[in-house]
């Protein structure tokens, strides 16, 4: 995207206008209610902070009050006939008036007209009362997800370029000719979606992608240090973690809470059998043998308004006597980095004002840690010559077809992902 050094709309003040008599009805209250609720969000949410690449642009909000204009609007739709009828209604008094404040967009939603290309479902554009500009865009109500996604559109343009090709937030093409707003690079034939709303994707420099930004975070799978992975005929249990999820998100405040999560683990009946899974946490049983195998287990968790959040860890499940050398590896790395810890190896620091000279005791617990270390690397070297040993047998021996063993087991139901 480059700037050209126009108007920005920072932190648009959105105000909806439903143009005709069919919003009077009873589908039209409800739509128009709908669509209210719906942009409320998307100004508010997640899906405007992507915008703040583009000057700074923030999260917006809405005129609680919407106005319901009875006009009957003229077809086709043009850009005169919408801003021409703006320039009535606006010196009315009935209406938020931009010359008060300067972030208003004014978002008018007509049922029934079409603009001269029946295709268009929306466009921004600016227009004039006393030589001052105002702002404002157009939307083709046909349902509340066509609503959404052709307002969701026409707002992010409308905040980074609300002069069409007036200099704002503009992709230009090496002829400098055509040029694009933020949301036409990213037109796609599917709906997508800002925390359950239809709302349309947008160009984001720093991704170098098109976004439509949620609350995300992830999932973090705990592990001990020493925890060296899945053995051959173990049980491991597998717990999920969020990371970056704020707090007030689960509670609710601008923001829907998150609630209502159903999770789902994704299985590899190859490599593990999967015991049970409460909520975020799963337990599975390794197949013997199989150490040729690298595994993924996957997670997703979602909540009832349909944001979803992933995450997933790779093993390789090791024989008992891998595993048994690397814990034992670990164990001895442990120990070294404690002995390490000991003040009396940090020499250098001895004089007048330095630490105190290590007592005999001090020397007799280190000496002990040292034989201890050097014991466990015995042990060590030992068990890795059996594990090298073993490895060579197992090359010479003819596998054995792996489903032969979990065909004895019943596969358990798979929980549905909701949308
Ligand atoms: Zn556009």
């Amino acid at each position: 995207m480059a700037y050209d050094g126009g108007p920005v709309i920072k932190q648009a003040l959105v105000q909806l206008i439903f143009a005709g008599s069919s919003w009077s009805a009873s589908d039209g209250k409800a739509l128009a209610a709908n669509i209210h609720h719906s942009l409320k969000r998307l100004l508010a949410g997640p899906y405007m902070w992507g915008l703040s690449q583009y000057s700074g642009i923030l999260p917006g909000s809405l005129v609680e009050h919407d106005v319901f204009d009875p006009t009957e609007p003229t077809a086709p739709v043009t850009f005169d006939s919408v801003g021409e009828r703006l320039g009535t209604l606006i010196p009315s008094g009935n209406i938020s008036d931009f010359r008060i404040n300067d972030q208003i967009l004014y978002i008018v939603f007509t049922q029934g007209v079409q603009f001269k290309d029946p295709m268009a479902l929306g466009f921004h554009n600016y227009d004039e009362i006393d030589g001052s500009r105002f702002h404002y865009a157009w939307i083709n109500a046909i349902t509340l997800d066509v609503a959404t996604y052709a307002a969701s559109h026409e707002l992010v343009e409308a905040c980074t370029d609300p002069e069409i090709n007036g200099y704002g937030w503009i992709i230009k093409t090496a002829s400098g000719n055509v040029r694009e707003e933020v949301a036409d690079l990213c037109e796609i034939p599917e709906f997508s979606y800002s925390e359950g709303i239809v709302a349309a994707p947008y160009w984001s420099d720093l991704d170098g992608a098109c976004i439509c930004p949620s609350r995300s975070f992830k999932l973090w799978i705990d592990r001990d240090e020493c925890d060296i992975g899945p053995t051959m005929g173990s049980t491991s249990v597998v717990n999920a973690a969020y990371v970056g999820l704020q707090p007030e998100w689960l509670t609710g405040s601008e923001l829907p809470p998150l609630t209502g999560f159903t999770y789902y683990w994704e299985d590899a009946y190859e490599v593990y059998y999967p015991g049970s899974r409460t909520g975020l946490m799963a337990t599975v049983s390794w197949w013997l043998p199989n150490d040729f195998y690298t595994t993924t287990i996957w997670f997703v968790a979602t909540a009832d308004n349909g944001t979803q959040l992933r995450a997933s860890i790779t093993v390789s499940p090791r024989s008992p006597l891998q595993a048994q050398a690397a814990a034992l590896a670990c164990r001895i790395r442990k120990m070294r980095n404690n002995i390490n810890r000991i003040p009396p190896f940090i020499i250098d620091r001895f004089g007048p004002d330095g630490p105190p000279m290590p007592s005999d005791a001090d020397f007799r617990a280190i000496r002990s840690e040292l034989q201890k270390t050097q014991a466990l690397t015995d042990h060590l070297e030992k068990i890795m010559l059996l594990a090298k040993r073993e490895k060579r047998q197992r090359a010479r021996e003819v596998p054995v077809p792996s489903f032969t063993a979990k065909a004895n087991y019943p596969t358990p139901p798979r929980v549905q992902i909701n949308h």
